[in-house]
């Protein structure tokens, strides 16, 4: 009998209880109908509060194919996922959210693109069921400004559900920022991509661990990790509005010299006054920003510790 290939499921878990069982039916089922090729299913467990890990453990003992890392606290998903693709061994790595809002149905189709020779089979949502206009609005007009001003194409609706073929993976291992936006990552190391689309389900149980600070942190993070655009766009407004103080001087000056002294000037003082401060203030937020993006990566630190794999103590990183 030859050697079937591996395909790793990789699956950031944090907080799961309610959905781990669910998902392994899911997943089982999808293992049993797919059968020219074997599977790892490597969950991280992302510094879980609840029962996550022990449930991992007792899937685990009764399957084999089951794989975790459980990390020294919880570091975030991006994190998560490059923990998970440091330790998969897959030939192809899926990964997938844990609350069964990514369709593991769709992934027999992946695997079809897979072996038609593309490297990144990704999913890009039709519809996004269950979330609100707002999250829907938002993502949008996100997207769409983070695409004007990169020069990488970012592909829009679509997350971190998706298979990669093992070059892919050794690709995404050698980014090692500590501040990681992987939806851009994914765009970034290039090789052939393939999009199929699907509906989005509402999350099984459980609660989403998004709110609208963290997308805001990730907004930035993918502006600030992507594209200088914004200090350049500081630049040139600095250059224009300089530019028409330089030439408001001139006129006051002129005036000062034809018609003498003019004292009343409180109103338009305050308003110049004002605006470059506005404009100053905005402008060294915009440098601040990637002041501590170098901060963070200057440091060098490895990006996550891991507690246990499968079971075992983990003294050194990958
Ligand atoms: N997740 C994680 N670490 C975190 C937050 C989330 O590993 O700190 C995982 C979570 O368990 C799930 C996936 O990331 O598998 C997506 O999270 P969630 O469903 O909360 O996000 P949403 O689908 O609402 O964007
Ligand atoms: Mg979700």
């Amino acid at each position: 009998m030859e050697n079937k290939k591996l395909i790793t499921i990789l699956v950031p878990a944090y907080n799961e209880q309610d959905v781990l069982s669910m998902l392994y039916d899911r997943l089982l089922n999808l293992m049993n109908t797919v059968t020219n090729y074997d599977f790892e299913i490597l969950f991280v467990n992302d510094g879980s509060k609840d029962n996550t890990l022990n449930i991992i453990k007792d899937l685990r003992s009764v399957d084999k194919r089951i794989c975790y890392v459980n990390l020294s606290r919880n570091f975030g998903k991006e994190t998560a996922m490059i923990a998970g693709l440091d330790y998969a061994k897959g030939d192809a790595v899926i990964i997938i959210d844990a609350d069964l809002q990514d369709p593991p149905e769709l992934i027999p189709d992946m695997i079809k693109y897979w072996e038609q020779g593309y490297d990144d089979v990704y999913a890009k949502r039709k519809s996004r069921k269950g979330e609100t206009w707002l999250k829907k609005f938002t993502s949008k007009m996100y997207y769409k400004t983070l695409q004007s001003v990169t020069k990488i194409e970012i592909q829009k609706d679509t997350g971190d559900f998706r298979l990669l073929d093992r070059r892919c993976v050794e690709a995404l291992k050698q980014i090692r920022e500590s501040q990681r936006y992987t939806k851009g990552l994914f765009s970034w190391i290039g090789y052939n991509k393939k999009e199929l689309l699907y509906d989005r389900d509402p999350r099984a149980a459980g609660q989403t661990k998004w709110n609208y600070k963290k997308l805001i942190d990730l907004s930035i993070d993918g502006i600030t990790s992507f594209t200088t655009a914004p200090l350049r766009w500081s630049a040139i407004i600095g250059v224009l509005v300089s530019l028409a103080g330089f030439i408001y001087m001139l006129v006051i000056i002129l005036k000062t010299i034809i018609s003498g002294v003019d004292v009343p000037g409180y109103a338009s003082t305050m308003v110049v006054m004002l605006f470059l401060g506005g404009i100053q203030l905005i402008f060294l937020g915009v440098i601040g920003e990637y002041l501590g993006r170098a901060f963070y990566e200057t440091k060098h630190r490895p990006i996550y510790f891991v507690d246990t794999y499968n079971g075992e103590k983990e003294t050194n990183l990958k």
